[in-house]
Order: structure tokens, then C-alpha cells, then sequence
């Protein structure tokens, strides 16, 4: 794993107007990234959510058939309140993601028909850094979004991770700690079953005081570039 802690983190281009935030579960998005897409919409550009899973499997004695249901209105009401209203739930097996074909043509489709000029994804890297071990739906997720991205062909100029331990830029998200915040409170039977909300809370303060430590920036969301042009070209 790199160490980046030296590395100060250039500015992610926001020189375009279409992102597709494309992850594996209700709440992926909510643990940090969520204050980049509150300052975008708020700018003006159009942001969407795919959900590869909806993370039925994520709620300790929950059933999947209750769970996945709820997740889903969870995430609804959360992405409203960073002002993103097209949330798409493509319904694959929470906790047993896999990059298939049928993964892959789900997502194919949906970059077809939303267009977006960059693609963003959550950290796919084996850690979070520090000794943090990522999920394999994590891993698999982010694998299926770059083959997908190739796949599909048209305009999409990168693909930007966020929060990967091999992240070179970022985004300076000062002022939207607190509607970051409040849109992960929306998962509200999620936080409940892991014991309460607190823990997350100070996790997402404490990760984006930590990127923008590393930006030059009160806070700050820190992504991984993937140069898409190279891999189409693939
Ligand atoms: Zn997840």
C-alpha cells in the first residue's frame, strides 16, 4: 500500500457537469463522500446513485426480505438531503457481491442511459490504509464500475474512488461537514443496529479533518484518479 501521508493531494477537476456515483450498499456513499456531492449539487451539477446491492444482508437479525426494503428508503431520504433525487437500486446479492457479466451489463446500461461525464466509487483497494481491511463487495464493486466504464464506450473523462488509501486528489468540502453528517443519520435502522450513531459521526468528522490535513483545507474528501481514456483505449 502506498503511504500518502507525505503526499499532498492536487485538486480533483470539477470542470464538468454529470457524476454517477456507483457503489455496493446503502450507506457507501454517506461515510464522507456525501460532503463532495452536497458542495457539487449545490454548484449546480447533476448527481446520481447506483446501488449495486441494497444491502439487505447489513442489519444483524433483520430479515433480507424486511431489510433490503428499508435500506432502500433509507438511502432515498438520505440522498435528499445532499440533494441527489435519482437513486437507482440494480438489486444484486448484498455480501456476496461478484464482477459477473450480468453485474456488468447492469451497470453498462445504466452509464448508457445517464451519460455522466465522470463516474465516482468508493474505495476498492484491498485497505483503508492503517491496517483497515476493505470488504470483497467493496473490492468487487469497484473492479465491476472500471471494467463497466470500458464496456460501455462514451465520454466518461475519469473514474474518482473516494477515500482510497492510494488517493492523489481531492476536494474541499469546508461547510458541508454538517449535511454530511445529516444524510447518514437518515440510515437510521442501520446506525441503530450497529449500537447507535455515535462511532460513525466521529468517524466521518475525524476522516475529513484527516484529508484536509492533507489538502490544505479545514476538510476534504480524498479520491483515487482512474485515467479512464487509457483504459477504453485497452
Ligand atoms: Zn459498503
Amino acid at each position: 500500500m502506498a503511504d500518502t501521508s507525505a503526499t499532498p493531494l492536487r485538486p480533483l477537476p470539477e470542470d464538468w457537469s454529470r457524476a454517477l456515483f456507483v457503489v455496493a450498499h446503502p450507506d457507501d456513499v454517506e461515510y464522507g463522500a456525501g460532503a463532495a456531492v452536497a458542495k457539487w449539487v449545490a454548484q449546480g451539477k447533476t448527481v446520481a446513485y447506483v446501488m449495486m446491492t441494497s444491502g439487505e444482508q447489513g442489519i444483524e437479525g433483520m430479515t433480507p426480505e424486511v431489510c433490503g426494503p428499508l435500506r432502500e428508503k433509507e438511502q432515498i431520504a438520505s440522498s435528499k438531503i445532499v440533494g441527489v433525487h435519482d437513486v437507482r437500486f440494480l438489486r444484486f446479492p448484498d455480501f456476496t457481491l461478484e464482477n459477473t457479466p450480468e453485474l456488468r451489463a447492469a451497470l453498462t446500461e445504466v452509464l448508457r442511459d445517464f451519460r455522466p461525464d465522470i463516474v465516482l466509487t468508493l474505495n476498492f483497494r484491498g485497505s483503508w490504509g492503517e491496517g483497515f481491511e476493505n470488504s470483497a463487495d467493496h473490492m468487487n464493486a469497484g473492479a465491476a464500475v472500471v471494467d463497466a466504464v470500458r464496456e460501455a464506450g462514451g465520454g466518461v473523462r475519469f473514474i474518482a474512488a473516494a477515500s482510497s488509501p492510494q488517493s492523489g486528489h481531492a476536494v474541499d468540502v469546508t461547510g458541508y461537514e454538517d449535511v454530511a453528517i445529516a444524510s447518514l443519520r437518515e440510515h437510521r435502522a442501520y446506525l441503530e443496529g450497529l449500537g447507535g450513531e455515535a462511532e460513525s459521526l466521529t468517524m466521518i468528522r475525524e476522516g475529513l479533518a484527516a484529508a484536509g490535513k492533507q489538502f490544505g483545507s479545514p476538510s476534504a474528501v480524498s479520491f483515487e484518479l482512474i485515467d479512464v481514456a487509457g483504459a477504453t483505449r485497452a
